[in-house]
C-alpha cells in the first residue's frame, strides 16, 4: 500500500528502495515513541507539482527534533529539495511525504545520541474527502503538554490518537473530536478543529493543540476575506450551537462535521458557510508554490 518493488525512499543520507530500508528492533523509537515526524503534500498543477508550504512544515520538523532532544542536522533547504527529489525519483504529483527522525538502538530510559532520518512519500488517495463527518467526543484527552511537547508531531502523542480513532470507528463514527486535560475541545486524532457560528470562526487556543500549518493558513484566508477568527477556550457544550464546524489538516484538507455525538449542526448548507468559501479558496492555495524557484517547473 505505501510501496512497491520500484519504491525509492531517502534513509540516513543514502537513496534506495524501499523493500531495502530496514530499522532496528532495539530502536529506542520503535519501544518508547520517542521519534519526531511530519506530514506534507504535493499537489499536481500545471509546472509539475508544488509541496505546499514545503519550508515551514521542515521547520516544524528541525523544532519537533529540538524539542525532543534529537540530533538532526539537515538544513530547510536540504530536507526542502529531497522531498522534490523523492517526489519526482516516484513519479509521484500528487503525494503524500512523510519524514520521520527516529532515535536509535537503546534500550534504556536515557537520551540517544544516534539518530536516523527517513522520508517516504506514496500516492495520495484523499483522507476524508469532503464526505460530512459524523464526530464523537472522545473518551480519550489529548496527552497533558506537561507530559510531553504538544506543539510537536512526537511519534508518541499519536498513540492516543489512534485509541480515539479507534474508539469513534467501533462505535460507529466516522472520527473522533478529543478534549483536552482540562476538558475544552482541543482536536482531531490528526487534524485541527474549527466552529462557525453566526460567520464567525472559533477555533481552541494554542497550548494543548498541535498548532497545524493548515490552521495558520485558514487564518491568513479569513484575514484576505474579511472572516473573523476567534482563538479561545471551547467547552463541549459550545458546540450545541455552531451552525458548522470542520477538522483541518494537511492531510485531510477541509472536512465538515455533520454531527457531534449524534446532535446534527444548525447550519443549513455547507456550500453557504464562510468555511466552505475558506475550504474553496484553500484548494486553490495549495497548487502555487510560495517559493520561487523551489517548484519544478
Ligand atoms: N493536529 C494534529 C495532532 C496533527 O497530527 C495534525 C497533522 N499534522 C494537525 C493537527 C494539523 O496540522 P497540519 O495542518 O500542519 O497538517
Amino acid at each position: 500500500m505505501y510501496y512497491n518493488k520500484k519504491t525509492t525512499v531517502f534513509h540516513d543520507g543514502q537513496w534506495m528502495k524501499a523493500e531495502d530500508a530496514n530499522a532496528n528492533l532495539f530502536d529506542q523509537t520503535l519501544h518508547y515513541g520517542t521519534g519526531v515526524l511530519d506530514g506534507l503534500r504535493a499537489y499536481k498543477n500545471t509546472g509539475g507539482f508544488n509541496i505546499f508550504q514545503a519550508q515551514t512544515h521542515f521547520k516544524r520538523l528541525q523544532e519537533s527534533a529540538r524539542k525532543m532532544k534529537l540530533k538532526f542536522e539537515y538544513s530547510v533547504d536540504e530536507l526542502v529539495n529531497l522531498a522534490y527529489e523523492l517526489v519526482e525519483r516516484n513519479q509521484l504529483e500528487n503525494a503524500y511525504i512523510r519524514p520521520l527522525i527516529y532515535s536509535g538502538s537503546n534500550m534504556r530510559l536515557e537520551p540517544t545520541t544516534e539518530t536516523h532520518f527517513f522520508m517516504g512519500a506514496w500516492k495520495w488517495a484523499k483522507f476524508h474527502g469532503t464526505e460530512p463527518l459524523n464526530v464523537m467526543v472522545s473518551s480519550y484527552v489529548k496527552p497533558n503538554p506537561k507530559a510531553l511537547p504538544i506543539d510537536a508531531k512526537v511519534v508518541g502523542n499519536y498513540a492516543s490518537s489512534v485509541m480515539a480513532s479507534s474508539e469513534a470507528k467501533q462505535l460507529g463514527y466516522d472520527e473522533a473530536l478529543l478534549l483536552d486535560h482540562k476538558g475544552n475541545v482541543a482536536e482531531g486524532p490528526g487534524s485541527n478543529f474549527f466552529y462557525e457560528k453566526n460567520e464567525v470562526l472559533y477555533t481552541p487556543k494554542t497550548g494543548t493543540i498541535l498548532p497545524g500549518i493548515t490552521r495558520a493558513t485558514i487564518f491568513q484566508i479569513a484575514k484576505e476575506t474579511g472572516t473573523r477568527v476567534v482563538e479561545t477556550d471551547i467547552s463541549p457544550a459550545d458546540l450545541e450551537t455552531a451552525d458548522y464546524a470542520f477538522f483541518c489538516g494537511t492531510a485531510s484538507e477541509i472536512s465538515p462535521i455533520v454531527s457531534v455525538n449524534g446532535e446534527s449542526l444548525k447550519g443549513k448548507s455547507w456550500e453557504e458557510s464562510a468555511s466552505y468559501n475558506i475550504h474553496f479558496i484553500y484548494q486553490q492555495k495549495v497548487l502555487f508554490s510560495e517559493y520561487d524557484g523551489l517548484t519544478i517547473v
